[in-house]
């Protein structure tokens, strides 16, 4: 059975026993100065538990130590896949190190070459669009402590904006290592890098390209001695990251989707406060947009994380 089966298959057992909570979501396109945003009011939040909840001193350190069984579609070595317990859309799901490792610490080149491989392989074996992210850090909206990337599809006619933001040209280096470079929407206020991935980079080259856009972030997080934390989103198309300061605003916790405009709300009442501060509330929870600034490999190598 292909993986996208077995995570459709074990989806109906898990919310037929009780296992998986899971109701639809009910979705509020919006455009805001030429974005597309989709306000999502989703019922499943109401029964996650909180950051707070998982710090309590009784509360395991993991939920994945081990998996619910009814919730684990394949084990590996290093990485396994478990479907989300309160999953935002249908067949949310996570890739997690299958021993215990830091959700603060960056993701490496193992967890980059499992987690591509399955959005690969959940984007062809569905036919859908699937987008990861990864909340890093005590300021990023991540409630488990334990290294988890999650996986979904994007919603039905949703263009996020990065996918209209100008392809910057490739170039080499000065150790002739062609990258991309890195760029950003002056549309929006906030700050954040994004990068455009090519068909036929290594899983070396995707790792690189993802240190690239942690070193952009910390140029911003290191100023004011502020944690180490921020957002990433990815596609198989590009990689965006978010450097975050706060994980809250007005009461409501935003996660790494809400940097791409994918914000969800609990209640009615967060509904409110998201449809009208929309892109406001992400430069509350992070920083002012600032253009990106050249930023040689030579200075780079000098940046320790
Ligand atoms: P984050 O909040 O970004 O740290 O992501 C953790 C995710 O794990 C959340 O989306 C939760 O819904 C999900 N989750 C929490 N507990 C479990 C569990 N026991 N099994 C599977 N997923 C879980």
């Amino acid at each position: 059975m292909s993986l996208y089966s077995t995570i459709q298959s074990k989806f109906a057992a898990a919310v037929k026993e009780g296992a998986l909570i899971f109701t639809e979501s009910t979705n509020y396109p919006a455009t805001v100065k030429g974005t597309q945003l989709v306000y999502s009011l989703v019922p499943s939040l109401r029964s996650k538990p909180s950051k707070q909840d998982n710090q309590k001193e009784d509360a395991p350190k993991s939920p994945w130590l081990p998996p619910e069984d009814t919730l684990l579609v394949q084990k590996g070595p290093t990485h396994s896949v478990v479907l989300n317990k309160y999953a935002v859309t249908k067949y949310h799901f996570l890739v997690i190190t299958t021993q215990f490792e830091s959700q603060e610490k960056p993701l490496n080149e193992s967890d980059w070459e499992s987690t591509f491989e399955v959005l690969k392989q959940a984007n062809s074996e569905s036919g859908k669009r699937h987008v990861g992210f990864f909340n890093c850090g005590p300021e990023s909206g991540a409630s488990v402590a334990h290294k988890h990337v999650q996986i979904m599809t994007l919603p039905e006619n949703f263009t996020p904006f990065v996918d209209r933001l100008p392809k910057p040209e490739l170039k080499a280096n000065p150790n002739g290592e062609v990258r991309p470079d890195i760029t950003n929407s002056n549309k929006l206020p906030f700050a954040h890098f994004v990068a455009f991935l090519e068909p036929d980079m290594t899983v070396e080259d995707i790792t690189a390209t993802y240190f690239d856009l942690v070193m952009k972030a910390l140029t911003v997080l290191g100023r004011d001695g502020a944690s180490k934390s921020y957002n990433v989103v990815f596609t198989e198309e590009w990689i965006m990251l978010t450097p975050r300061s706060h994980e809250k605003t007005e009461g409501i916790s935003i996660n790494s989707l809400g940097t791409i405009g994918l914000i969800l709300a609990r209640d009615e009442q967060q509904l409110e406060t998201i449809k009208e501060r929309n892109w406001d509330l992400i430069r509350d929870l992070g920083y002012e947009y600032e253009p990106v600034l050249p930023f040689s490999h030579d200075e780079k190598r000098f940046i320790q994380y």
